[in-house]
């Protein structure tokens, strides 16, 4: 079958390395792609969130199965045109997609669904937002409603913070997102995050895992997308795991299917643990990056059946066939990130690293030229490997990157401390 994959990040070189292993897959497109992924599939630069333009590509490359790796296409409502132009889909239609693009629509179906999660309030207007905070007292978190790349959360920790942050995003600073916003109560815990396959009615579990979001060692410094991930994740235990499946993921499921919705694709749980009990913090309709390249090192060439059998409805006999063994990624970014940094420094020593089932190197801002691997993004490379433990795994990830030669670049030196 020819599969076309949309993103360019490290998520979609993963989702493209674990689907070309699998036989079925004939003939493999990346729609924009990346450098890595241009070694293993064909690259096409198209604009992705512009349903009727990837459509006519598919159509075009006889496309039978596509694959949606980040959130924006989705939000734009590219998995509906596919649909109706009849060409099977990986991921939810925009309707479903709300579950990340809106955070007081997740609050408005986890009260319905009576799903555990942070009290909260939501407001169109700043005074009444105002009032609020006072009422309720710091710690408390202030929430850009709409989509805000990763930024439009505030953890205030003191009154005037949040105050601060509701005039801030009243004031435009996070555009339409912030026209909006939900505060919430503060909830104490660990996170750790569940990836879930639903076809509308059933959900199939395909892993836990954990992301490093700081940019510094010890969890210090600025947010970022992610500097590294690993799975399993050990607070995520199969009773605990068990609980937020049944609480959380399936009455959310049978809302969306209720509300004539229904969910289709990945639904990535953010949880947040404390005493055994697991609470949403917050749903993604897509594989978190970097969480995805964990998740795809342990799953293998089997991804491409399970999200076809999430795309045909047939997740009710779909199984994971797992390997007990633990998966890290250790982002490897340009010096700067998530500041402003260099584009266009040369990477060398990829071309002598193993890649195999337990070492990949799966590319996110890179650009092939003249046979150089050169960064044009921020976070670059994603180191990652498995082991039969976790520290055998980080032991083999770290000692791939000894023999990465880039000056130009940096990586946490300590992925995977909290659980080792
Ligand atoms: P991202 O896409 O970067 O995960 P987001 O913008 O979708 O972020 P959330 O995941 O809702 O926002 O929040 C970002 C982070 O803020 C969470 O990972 C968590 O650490 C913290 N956070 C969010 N809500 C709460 C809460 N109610 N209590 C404590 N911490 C919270």
């Amino acid at each position: 079958m020819n599969i076309l994959i949309l993103g360019s990040g490290g998520r979609e070189h993963a989702l493209a390395w674990a689907v070309k292993q699998n036989p079925k897959c004939d003939r493999l497109i990346c729609a924009p792609g990346n450098a890595g992924m241009s070694a293993i599939a064909e690259c096409a630069s198209i604009s992705i969130d512009d349903g009727g333009i990837v459509v006519e590509f598919a159509q075009e490359n006889s496309v039978d199965f596509v694959i949606v790796g980040p959130e924006a296409p989705l939000a734009a409502g590219v998995a509906d045109r596919l649909r109706e132009a009849g060409i099977k889909v990986f991921g939810p239609s925009a309707e479903a997609a709300k579950l990340e693009a809106s955070k007081s629509f997740t609050k408005e179906i986890c009260d319905a669904a009576g799903a555990p999660t942070a009290a909260y309030g939501h407001f169109t207007d700043p005074g009444s937002a105002k009032a609020y905070i006072r009422e309720q007292g710091a710690p408390i978190v202030v929430k850009a409603d709409g989509l805000a790349a990763g930024k439009g959360v505030i953890v205030a920790m003191d009154e005037q913070t949040a105050l601060d942050a509701i005039d801030d995003m009243f004031g435009g600073a996070f555009g339409g997102a912030g026209a909006e916003v939900v505060i919430e109560e503060f909830m104490e815990g660990e996170e750790a995050s569940y990836f879930i396959l639903c076809d509308g009615k059933t959900a199939l579990a395909v892993g836990t895992a954990q992301d490093h979001k700081r940019v510094g060692e010890g969890d210090t410094g600025l947010n970022t997308g992610g500097m590294g991930a690993y799975s399993p994740a050990p607070v995520l235990t199969d009773e605990i795991a068990a609980k937020a499946m049944d609480e959380i993921v399936i009455p959310t499921v049978a809302e969306m299917a209720l509300r004539g919705t229904p969910y289709q694709g990945v639904l990535y749980a953010g949880l947040m643990i404390k005493d055994g009990k697991p609470r949403l913090v917050e749903y993604n309709v897509r594989f978190g990056d970097p969480e995805c390249q964990v998740l795809m090192m342990r799953l293998g060439a089997q991804a491409l059946d399970l999200l076809l059998a999430c795309a045909e409805g047939r997740l009710d006999e779909a199984q994971v066939n797992w390997a007990h063994d633990h998966a890290i990624t250790v982002v490897y970014a340009a010096d700067g990130y998530p500041g402003s940094y260099e584009k266009g420094t040369v990477i060398n020593g990829l071309g002598d690293l193993p890649e195999d089932s337990k070492n990949m190197v799966f590319h996110a801002g890179t650009t092939a030229n003249d046979g150089k691997i050169t960064a044009t993004g921020g976070r670059v490379l994603n180191v990652t490997a498995r082991g039969d433990s976790l520290q055998e795994a980080r032991d083999r990830a770290y000692a791939m990157i000894d023999q990465i030669d880039w000056p130009e670049g940096f990586y946490r030196s300590d992925i995977g401390w909290r659980a080792l």
